[in-house]
């Protein structure tokens, strides 16, 4: 019987797979390693901090899906919450001042959480909105202001926020910019020094220059944490030169740092925040632009006309009662307070991989958001010429842990950032694989 389950599970994975190479062209892939080798997983479930796929293979989502499933997987509520949304009301629009109760309480909800005089949120469907949202609306901000010159966007090297126009634009991580040929014009880009943002804003010129953007901690680009004290030096410095401080809090936001929000790590509130990911833990596709009262105060009282931007889906009725529920979920179970808990068992965990193995250093993170990095030569941050962080992350998948390598910028990291609902012993047994697939990687050399 078991047998025979497993042979249909073989086959079913089989059609589908062909049908995936043939149909489906899947984000961030090679399409000819794809229509090569079709796709690795088919999963059909989650739990926790488990996915199970189509041949019953079950695996640690070690990454929370893409940073973003931060609640666990396979919590029924946030289902039951879409289900009654779209029976009653499944679309109404926002546009022209219209509005429905679940955009109206997580709009309030959303400010209960955000820091300073952040009260008033633009909602759209994930991340890449978001920013872009956010660049259109400082340089709207300026104009209203008397200012149609101030346009510039700054951001990081190595930070990521997002694929549409703009964010690919604002980009920090070259390969997502030169997929394509011309960006958004007045990107620029600078080092995680302050120096580097002085000497740019002095050359450019602060009259040209509407906003500053970075993530709190960069996510894709490595879970890079920012120099000390950098973050206040940027608050004084945008508050010097008249420039918009947006904070990316794709990733770290709602709790993902052991803070509500990365910048209060930093002790810092910023003029815009972005959002997406945590925000519905990625049981519905939500983000948003928050704005600060100041702005709001702006825009309202020296310009008469619309706010000429708008998706079909901002506050999408059930996106918003999903995204409701899962903030409702992280309140009374206290996750944020387990995030630093395990944060720290996380961090214990990586320190004790660093001490067993002598190609490891640069542990860094905060809260569940934690990486640690592979060097030839750990004193003199020699590299090996092939990154080994791809192929551990190859190991540990065969003993069922689905891991992330970042190699961007010449690193070799591996990150980590389980679900909020992971125990001790969770974390342990992610521990204990990667330190069981590095010496099985080191045994091969
Ligand atoms: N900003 C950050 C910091 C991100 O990590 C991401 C997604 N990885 C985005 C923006 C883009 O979000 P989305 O994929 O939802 O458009």
């Amino acid at each position: 019987m078991a047998l025979q389950m497993k042979n249909e599970a073989k086959i079913k994975f089989t059609e589908l797979a062909e049908l995936d190479k043939k149909h489906f062209l899947h984000p961030s892939t090679s399409i000819r390693q794809h229509v090569e080798n079709g796709p690795g997983f088919i999963f059909t479930e989650g739990e926790g901090i488990y996915l199970k796929d189509i041949r019953g293979r079950k695996l640690i989502d070690s990454l929370s899906s893409l940073w973003n499933v931060n609640i666990g997987h396979g919590r029924a509520e946030l289902g039951q919450a879409a289900a009654e949304q779209m029976s009653k009301l499944a679309f109404s629009s926002t546009f022209g001042g219209n509005s429905h109760e679940p955009v109206i309480e997580l709009a309030k909800k959303v400010a209960e959480w955000t820091p300073g005089d952040l009260n008033t949120t633009f909602f759209t469907s994930g991340g890449s909105e978001s920013n872009d949202t956010a660049f259109k609306t400082a340089r709207h901000y300026w104009k209203v202001k008397g200012q149609p010159n101030k346009t510039k966007i700054i951001s990081r090297r190595l930070s990521y926020h997002g694929v549409a126009m703009g964010s690919t634009s604002a980009t920090g991580i070259e390969p997502f910019r030169e997929f394509t040929t011309s960006l958004a014009q007045g990107f620029l880009y600078v080092d995680s020094s302050i120096e580097s943002l002085r000497a740019l804003i002095e050359e450019e010129g602060a009259e040209s220059i509407a906003a500053f953007i970075s993530e709190p901690i960069q996510g894709s680009g490595g879970v890079n944490l920012p120099p000390k004290d950098y973050f206040k030096e940027v608050r004084e410095m945008c508050d010097k030169h008249d420039i918009l401080f947006i904070a990316d809090e794709v990733i770290c936001g709602f709790g993902r740092t052991g803070e509500k929000f990365g910048m209060d790590l930093f002790g810092v509130v910023p003029d815009i925040i972005c959002m997406a990911k945590g925000i519905s833990s990625g049981y519905a596709p939500i983000g948003g632009m928050v704005i600060s009262d100041k702005i709001k105060k702006e825009l309202m009282e020296n310009y008469a006309g619309n706010f000429w931007h708008g998706y079909t889906y901002s506050g999408h009725p059930m996106c918003c009662a999903v995204a409701l529920k899962n903030l409702e979920i992280i309140e009374n179970e206290n996750m944020v307070e387990n995030v630093r808990n395990m944060g720290a068992e996380l961090q214990k965990g990586l320190k004790y991989l660093e001490e067993k193995h002598d190609n490891l250093g640069n542990r860094r993170g905060a809260g569940l958001l934690g990486a640690i990095e592979f060097f030839k030569n750990v004193e003199t941050k020699e590299r090996y010429a092939e990154p080994v962080s791809a192929k551990v992350v190859a190991k540990a998948l065969d003993r069922g842990l689905l891991g992330r390598s970042i190699v961007y910028g010449g690193q070799d990291t591996l990150a980590f950032a389980p679900p909020f609902c992971i125990t001790k012993e969770e974390v342990g047994t992610i521990i204990s694989i990667i330190d069981d697939s590095i010496a099985e990687v080191k045994k091969e050399r």
